[in-house]
């Protein structure tokens, strides 16, 4: 008999704590669906001192905290192998979501040992679906990297984020993934923010698939790559019935920072100046007023208050305007562990 790996809900995890870090909102590419708005974001590049000072700033060495290195492209960033060792230094697991150039020689100026995980990303099993999303000659670039990267003996993970350009072609991802020695994928769902805002696909659909595509494609090749002994994270968008909703900006330990000093406990809110903290002189500052805190603990029958303000297409009513699904944190996470 063979066992079919399950995916299980990744509760929000008392005490953990992740922060995705924007070091810098330069980038070489320009994503069709890049979520990076400098216009609310800025445009600086964050001196290693001052990154230094923030890591300083929201260090918990007791506790499990995991620091997400983002951009733009953060590779970009030349002090980038200082920012790493810093970051070791005050005991956080640290991640570095690339586009996959790896710019200043990344691999020869850091080890696999000082790096918990390089994450790419890419968005289509081949260049054909990936680089009219993100650009002429980047699939190729990319896999080349991941092939150096998992030849050098860093931890590899991959983001694809689905959207309706690109979901039809899903299923041949855990193939590639496994070719290329990939150990973790994430199968992450667009969010309406940045350019996805500003520009439909050219096509004229909607960026966002519909929750019946969703939920007959991506568990189903979540179980696929899972066979192939990749460990999958998805999100969970459409809560079950029994599944109660928690928001994480009420339960968990999330904080996104930019290099304009804003701070977000929900990337939902991004585009949006109501960033419920403001980094100012070295200190962590809770503004009042209107900012996403206050959103957070209302109740409403479609579950997540930020999706139903900012990307309600995505919520179907049954005739009597009962919501048909109630929509999870966009940070609740499914998980598949490899069997093997
Ligand atoms: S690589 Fe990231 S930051 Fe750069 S354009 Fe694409 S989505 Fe935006
Ligand atoms: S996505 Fe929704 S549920 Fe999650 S933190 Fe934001 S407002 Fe809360």
């Amino acid at each position: 008999m063979t066992t079919v790996p399950t995916a299980r809900t990744v509760g929000f995890k008392p005490g953990e704590r992740n922060i995705f870090f924007h070091i810098l909102t330069a980038c070489n590419l320009a994503c069709r669906h890049c979520y990076i708005n400098p216009g609310q974001h800025g445009t600086a590049t964050l001196p290693l001192a001052t990154v230094r000072q923030t890591l300083q700033l929201f260090a918990r060495p007791e506790q499990q905290t995991n620091l997400i290195l983002l951009g733009g492209e953060p590779t970009l960033h030349p002090e980038l192998p200082a920012i790493i060792r810093a970051a070791k230094s005050m005991r956080y697991a640290v991640t570095v979501d690339t586009n996959g150039y790896l710019f200043h020689d990344l691999l020869d100026q850091v080890s696999a040992r000082e790096l918990d995980y390089l994450s790419f990303s890419l968005d289509g099993p081949d260049a054909a679906v990936n680089d009219p999303i993100r650009g002429d000659g980047v699939f190729a670039v990319c896999t080349e990297n991941i092939r150096r990267a998992v030849d050098r003996g860093f931890n590899t993970s991959l983001i694809y984020t689905v959207s309706s350009l690109n979901i039809g072609h899903l299923h041949r991802m855990p193939a590639l993934l496994a070719e290329l020695g990939v150990r973790r994928f994430f199968i992450q769902v667009i969010g309406l923010r940045g350019n996805p805002v500003l520009n439909r696909p050219a096509s004229g659909e909607a960026w966002q698939v519909a929750p019946e595509q969703w939920l007959a494609i991506v568990p189903e090749v979540a179980v696929a790559a899972a066979r192939l002994g990749i460990h999958v994270i998805y999100p969970k968008v459409y809560l079950d019935i029994e599944e109660s909703f928690q928001c994480a900006g009420v339960v968990a330990d999330n904080f996104f920072i930019f290099p304009n000093g804003r701070v977000y406990r929900c990337p939902l809110c991004e585009d949006h100046p109501i960033h419920g903290h403001q980094l100012e002189g070295g200190r962590l500052i809770r503004r009042e007023g209107l900012t996403e805190e206050r959103f957070f603990p209302l109740n409403i029958p479609e579950g997540c208050v930020m999706n139903k303000l900012l990307q309600p297409d995505n919520i179907q009513y049954h005739p009597d305007h009962t919501p048909i699904h109630r929509i999870s944190c966009c940070l609740l996470k499914q998980e598949i562990v490899p069997i093997s």
